[in-house]
């Protein structure tokens, strides 16, 4: 039964995360259903990913080197010197074979949860935002706008996300910024102005 399933998820997440990480994961995992109920997609798949998003959050950096080498999982160079960025990938596997999850959409949601990805699933759009927005981040430059996007419209929040990430990293916060997030930034941003334009010309198409 799904439900059980997530009680045994979340005592053995437990035990994995220390005590903030859980707090978070927990928040994410709400947050993620919430979301689901608003965009119409299925909750149990979003309060999985939830749950399980940082599960190799915790591991110590040069164990997730040593564990990705172990597993085969490709480590690139930007990885090498940002190895946190390494426990989306490594969550991923771990989700399969620690915690059973057989579920590619759910695994994908939590491959792509740090970096985002061009032309995301719902749920992966999802867990990203969630990610982001959960009651206890408090950093974010624009988070009440974001938080309030995020219901209202997806894309949008995940261009809005993508842009404050970019922007972050770049003022020299000493983080390596992942090519991955720079290709979803193009591909929202054409997207959300692809959009703009659209309506623009419809506005223009209803006066004339
Ligand atoms: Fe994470
Ligand atoms: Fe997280």
């Amino acid at each position: 039964m799904p439900q059980d399933s997530l009680e045994k998820i979340d005592r053995k997440i437990r035990k994995e995360l220390d005590e903030e990480r859980y707090r978070h994961t927990i928040s994410v995992s709400y947050t993620a259903s919430a979301l689901a109920m608003c965009y119409e997609t299925d909750l149990y798949s979003a309060r999985l990913a939830g749950l399980l998003h940082d599960c190799a959050k915790c591991i110590p950096n040069d164990k997730k080197i040593r564990l990705c080498e172990r597993y085969k999982i490709p480590v690139t160079e930007t990885e090498k010197k940002a190895p946190q960025l390494l426990h989306a990938k490594l969550g991923a596997y771990l989700a399969k074979v620690r915690y059973g999850v057989t579920d590619p959409a759910v695994i994908g949601a939590i491959r792509w949860h740090t970096t985002g990805k061009p032309d995301m699933t719902t749920l992966e759009k999802i867990i990203y935002m969630a990610d982001y927005i959960e009651p206890h981040r408090n950093k974010a430059p624009s988070l009440e706008t974001v938080r309030f996007v995020a219901f209202r419209d997806l894309d949008l929040a995940v261009y809005l996300t993508l842009d404050d990430t970019l922007r972050y990293l770049d003022k020299g916060s000493g983080q390596a910024v992942d090519e991955t997030t720079v290709r979803a930034y193009e591909f929202y941003k054409t997207l959300v102005e692809k959009r703009e334009t659209l309506k623009q010309n419809l506005v223009i198409a209803e006066r004339s």
